[in-house]
């Protein structure tokens, strides 16, 4: 590292593995996965599937695989009706392939501003008969990366427990959720058949995912998986650097920090709207009266400040470990670099004063 500042928000997903993490990468004992021996691979499932609450965990590739796989894992045919949030990873970046590779219609429903999903219409698609798929994600990125407490889905999960569905809890920053309500992770996943667990976001491992759930459900995954091409051979590599970042959930509360003191410096900026959330975990968003969201990500860009453009004039912010009080300090910079462009320059009070204006 250069020593500069570290500006890249835009995800938790750019966190690279660090000098401990590629020890125990290089150390890593391995066999092979497809045969069911490789013994760092089968440590990590056991310990995630610990940490998780579940019976059983399997690694694969990217929470994208573990959603499509837990969904296929979940539905007992073709065309199984999947209800998610509309504001959810899913509904959003996964729905069409859910409909090409899973043949599931996907039924986007309301979330309060919590991003909990409003019970009455997954209830009413419940009575229809079908048995559905329902989803739900903690955290929310779409509700500024909202930590959801265990309480809100326990209606839900009697609900979907009533109607013999399936409910899939997408849980890709579950960890953060968990730091940011003082519990373990494990508490998270109540009521929930299935998780999907990020090891590449906060956790900061290169790849790799886990999908908790019965020892039956992960034996159809583990089949799904195969079939999708998502078994990996010396993947213990991989594990390896999953392992290590199963031990640094609890280093996320640093980033929850950091991220709080970041929307208090942006929000002090003129004109600036930064949302809050009942409770916050490492994303922050913003934007600037009238500024388009592709035109704040320009000018953000502009002083080297990476962040991801969403809608309505929104720019996401993702704190992750390789930021510092510095990144925070520059962002807020880069975000009065702006607004002024959009203002003209402030004048100094010093020219105000020779021109006779104070
Ligand atoms: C990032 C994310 C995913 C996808 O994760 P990949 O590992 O990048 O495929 C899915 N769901 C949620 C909620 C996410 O935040």
């Amino acid at each position: 590292m250069s020593g500069a500042a570290h500006l890249d928000f835009r995800s938790d997903t750019r966190t690279a593995p660090d000098a401990a993490m590629r020890r125990a990468m290089a150390a890593a004992r391995v066999g092979d996965d497809a045969y069911g021996d490789d013994p760092t691979v089968g440590r990590l499932e056991s310990e995630g599937a610990r940490l998780l609450g579940t019976e059983a965990a399997v690694l694969l590739p990217s929470s994208t695989m573990s959603n499509l796989v837990a969904v296929l894992a979940a539905a007992p045919a073709e065309g199984t009706p999947l209800i998610a949030g509309r504001a959810t990873h899913i509904a959003h970046f996964e729905a069409a392939a859910m409909r090409r590779f899973a043949r599931t219609p996907v039924t986007a429903v309301r979330q309060d501003a919590d991003g909990m999903l409003d019970a009455e219409p997954v209830r009413q698609a419940l009575t229809t008969g079908d048995r559905h798929v329902v989803c739900m994600e903690n955290t929310v990125m779409l509700c500024e990366g909202n930590a959801l407490p265990p309480s809100s889905q326990t209606e839900l999960a009697v609900l979907v427990e009533h109607h013999g569905a399936h409910l899939h809890l997408d849980g890709a920053r579950l960890a953060n959720a968990a730091v940011a309500h003082g519990r373990p992770v494990s508490d998270m996943t109540a009521g929930a058949h299935s998780v999907t667990f990020c090891l590449a976001k906060g956790l900061g491992a290169p790849v790799g995912s886990l999908l908790g759930g019965s020892a039956e459900f992960v034996d159809r995954a583990r089949g799904l998986r195969l079939d999708l091409g998502g078994t990996m051979h010396q993947s213990g590599v991989l594990a390896a650097a999953g392992l290590e970042a199963l031990q640094r959930v609890p280093h996320l509360a640093d980033d929850h920090a950091l991220a709080e003191l970041l929307a208090t410096e942006l929000d002090r900026v003129e004109g600036a709207d930064v949302p809050a959330p009942s409770r916050r975990t490492n994303i922050v968003t913003v934007r600037l009266p009238g500024m388009p969201e592709q035109l704040l990500r320009q000018r953000l860009a502009d002083r080297g400040v990476l962040v991801l453009p969403l809608f309505d004039g929104y720019v996401r912010f993702v704190v992750h470990r390789e930021h510092d009080e510095a990144s925070v300090a520059g962002a807020a910079a880069a975000l009065v670099h702006a607004g002024e462009r959009e203002r003209g320059p402030r004048r100094s009070p010093s020219v105000l004063r020779s021109e006779g204006a104070m």
